[in-house]
């Protein structure tokens, strides 16, 4: 179950080629139901076309053949004997019958026609009832004749043959009666049937229109949503990756799924997507992280890990021009004493870590706004944001004690002197620079391993 789930969720074109079968279905049970609906009325409509309405014009003129009966036999009660030269009452009704009889022969023969054909879908049993009425109706108006012919055929006309005469009529013009309200009622129950199937055809067509609809309604809004959804997914992640490429800012790493197999082919150009954009988060973290080794490397020296010379000439000229809006600071020149001597007896590579071992002790001394330069081989400068000359004299005797002292295996001992300068209002970066290596070329002429503030 869950594989066709996802079977039918890996793609999009079968999913609304589903909806449009059902809709398609929908559309094909419409045309089904009216065909045959059509057909049904069509057959209703011959029904009534070729039965009901012969049925009643036979049956206009059995009624107009009936009421003449009804004449003659009024005629004959108020005994109006026919004037010489016309015919009987008993010949005329002999006459009258035959008509009738041609009559009803032929509703007879359309109603078993019809039966016989299956054409009859209504009331079949009445429409058998009938024949038998009418069968019932030839006997009546034998068993009328005969009484009339012996009535008329005996001089004497006793009361007791007068009634039954009558009844006889009686019985007659009640079958008569009893054949039209039943050919009328089967042509009313005909007309019912064929206008309730019309309606039932309108109300389930328009039941079956309406669904249909409302499923092409529901299907163009899934679709259009659908689409509106992934697209705004995708402007967002391409927004993502414009602004990332134009700010410079890392694009956060996408969550990238891994069973693709069932996504459909938006979701699976949606994963393209993220796989591209953590490429590319990829590529931006690595350019970061190679910007910042550029950036370190263009500003620091790589031996001792201080700030180069580079960074100096920039950091310092800035310093003296916030120095000269009155900002406090003050400079200390740092050399270590006959690091020559040093090279030349241990090795140039000692000599790196005296360097090396030199600045990490610095550092460990530095506070936030304070920074370290290489200026030169092994000469040093410490920039002192706050701090005025007595306490960089203090700063720089502490570094020079701490390394006059230390004793690290590995790393012959050594000293450094050092210049200390408060950097004045009118200081220029060259007059300040000056007055601080004048102090260091003081500590080196009075003895080194000392500190010359200005
Ligand atoms: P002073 O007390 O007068 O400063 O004497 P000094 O020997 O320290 O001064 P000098 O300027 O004569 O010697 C500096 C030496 O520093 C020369 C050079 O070989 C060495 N040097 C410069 N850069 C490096 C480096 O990166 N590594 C090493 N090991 N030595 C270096
Ligand atoms: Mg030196
Ligand atoms: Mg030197």
């Amino acid at each position: 179950m869950i594989n066709i789930l996802q079977w039918y969720n890996a793609s999009l074109s079968r999913r609304i080629s589903s909806v449009f079968m059902v809709l398609l279905t929908i559309l094909l049970i419409v045309i089904a139901f009216s065909i045959n609906q059509l057909r049904v009325i069509d057959a209703e409509m011959k029904e009534v076309a070729y039965i009901d309405v012969p049925l009643n014009q036979i049956m206009e003129r059995v009624e107009m053949l009936q009421l003449e009966q009804h004449i003659l036999l009024e005629q004959f009660r108020l005994k109006e004997r026919d004037p010489a030269g016309k015919m009987s009452p008993d010949q005329e009704y002999a006459y009258q019958k035959q008509q009738m009889k041609a009559l009803l022969d032929q509703a007879v023969e359309l109603i078993a026609q019809n039966l016989k054909a299956n054409s009859i879908r209504f009331e079949k049993q009445q429409h058998q009832g009938l024949l038998d009425e009418i069968e019932a109706y030839h006997h009546h108006s034998d068993q009328f004749e005969t009484a009339l012919g012996d009535m008329l055929h005996n001089e004497t006309i006793s009361e007791s043959s007068k009634q039954h005469l009558e009844q006889l009529a009686n019985n007659l013009e009640q079958s008569v009666q009893q054949i039209l309200t039943q050919i009328e009622q089967l042509t009313v129950d005909a007309s019912r049937y064929t206008e309730k199937h019309e309606q039932e055809f309108f109300w389930v067509n328009m039941a079956l229109g309406i669904c249909a609809l409302v499923i092409g309604f529901l299907l163009t809004g899934y679709i259009v949503q659908f689409f509106h959804k992934r697209i705004a997914r995708m402007k967002h992640d391409i927004a993502q990756i414009d602004s990332s490429l134009t700010t410079g800012t890392p694009i956060p790493f996408p969550q990238v799924t891994d069973s693709a197999d069932y996504l459909d082919e938006f979701s699976a150009l949606e994963q393209e997507l993220k796989l591209v954009m953590g490429r590319l988060a990829q590529e931006i973290e690595n350019r970061e992280l190679v910007e910042q080794q550029l950036l370190r490397l263009a500003t620091h020296d790589k031996l001792t890990g201080a700030y180069n010379r580079h960074k100096w000439d920039d950091q310092l000229k800035w310093q003296v021009s916030l120095g000269q809006q009155g900002a406090l600071f003050s400079l200390v020149l740092l050399d270590i004493d006959y690091f020559k001597r040093i090279n030349d007896q241990f090795g140039h590579p000692v000599g790196d870590k005296v360097l090396t071992h030199l600045c990490q002790l610095i550092q460990s001394e530095l506070d936030n706004t304070s920074m370290l330069f290489r200026i030169g081989g092994e000469e040093f400068a410490i920039i002192l944001p706050l701090k005025n000359g007595q306490m960089a004299l203090q700063f720089a005797e502490t570094i020079r004690v701490k390394i006059e002292q230390s004793a690290e295996p590995g790393i012959p001992a050594y000293t450094v002197s050092m210049g200390v300068c408060e950097c004045q209002a009118q200081d220029s970066v060259r007059t300040l620079f000056n007055r601080v290596d004048q102090c260091l070329y003081h500590a080196k002429g009075q003895g080194r391993n000392q500190v010359i503030l200005e």
